[in-house]
């Protein structure tokens, strides 16, 4: 079982998804951020950073690297 939790507000669902973003403005090209996602929450949060052209790509949290 993953301990890794969905981002989605108030969600304690298992995230199945690892959505990987930036903010320009905020951030280095290459830095990313991650939200975790639950199969029910993974539209939303994309369309979310998607709209804000933040979303640089989503990836199965098994293929997640390692980083703290
Ligand atoms: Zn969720």
């Amino acid at each position: 079982m993953t301990d890794l939790m969905c981002s989605a507000k108030g969600c304690r669902e298992s995230a199945l998804w690892a959505l990987r973003w930036n903010n320009p403005k905020l951030h280095d090209p290459q830095r990313r951020k991650t939200w975790l996602a639950c199969e029910a929450h993974r539209d939303h949060l994309e369309h979310f950073l998607s709209a804000r052209s933040f979303l640089r790509e989503t990836i199965s949290v098994t293929d997640l690297p390692d980083e703290a």
